[in-house]
């Protein structure tokens, strides 16, 4: 039987082959900032929206979707000859737009060299998230990596003067300096960096099939890279490194350079 939830089954255009339909199994968020998990037969290839993605040896897939992503999503599984196509219609979300008018506009331009600066450390972010490893800590799910209030939410975007901000992507959970920040799943540290222009002292941890989590604004990073970590260990301490109005931390969930949203995939 396949689990798929909501409308998303009867929307769906069909064109399969009866025998894989029922191997393959989906669960998930068919929404803007959501994540599908799959299942198909071992050695199937599959593909989204025409691009061939990451399939574990044991069949598992994952695939994740943008926070203007339009849809529809049309995922192709082909399996020994055989091969089954549907087409799924992504939700669109209203985002928390805030319009701020009569400020005087500050345009922040920091001088060349942490332009450069920047640009460098942005590829390190890059390449990290591209790490393509079999892994599959992410079917487990997600636990909060810290207590506190939320401050700040997926794809929330400021509005000066008309003149629109870069969306906010991550998820704020604001706290005093100190605060320990835990693994939200088991993975391998990709990434440690004790202070970025931008995000400051910055933790990337990859679940695997290029599942991500990226902590930013940190004060402390208690691990290193390389090291595998286990849900729930102490990875971090929450600051206000980087460009931080106040300590916080901001916590983002990638496929690959796809920015998904936490609160969606976070569980307990
Ligand atoms: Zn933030």
């Amino acid at each position: 039987m396949k689990k798929i939830i909501g409308l998303a089954l009867l929307l769906a255009s069909q064109l399969s082959t009866a025998a894989l339909n029922d191997d393959i199994h989906l669960r998930g968020q068919w929404t803007q900032g959501g994540m599908v998990l799959g299942v198909a037969p071992a050695g199937s290839q599959v593909e989204l929206n025409g691009e061939p993605i990451m399939v574990s040896e044991s069949g598992n897939f994952v695939v994740g979707f943008g926070r203007d992503e339009k849809g529809p999503a049309i995922l192709h599984v082909t399996h020994q000859g055989e091969s089954w196509q549907q087409s799924f219609p992504i939700s669109q979300r209203d985002y928390k737009i805030q319009d701020i008018h009569g400020i005087s506009q500050k345009i922040m331009k920091p001088n060349p060299a942490n332009v450069q600066r920047s640009k460098t450390e942005a590829a390190l972010v890059y390449t990290a998230r591209q790490t393509k490893r079999e892994g599959l800590d992410f079917l487990l799910g997600f636990k909060w990596p810290a207590k506190g209030p939320i401050t700040g939410v997926y794809g929330s975007q400021r509005i000066y003067n008309d003149v629109p901000g870069r969306p906010h992507f991550g998820l704020d959970i604001a706290g005093p300096v100190g605060t320990p920040i835990y693994a939200p799943a088991a993975g391998v540290v990709t990434l440690t960096h004790d202070d970025m222009f931008y995000s400051g002292g910055t933790l990337i941890i990859d679940h695997g099939m290029g599942i991500s989590s990226t902590m930013i604004h940190l004060s402390k990073i208690l691990v290193k890279e390389g090291q595998q970590v286990k849900t729930g260990d102490l990875i971090a301490e929450m600051g206000k490194s980087g460009r931080a109005t106040g300590p916080h931390l901001d916590w983002r969930i990638n496929w690959f350079n796809v920015r998904l949203d936490p609160q969606l995939v976070v569980s307990e």
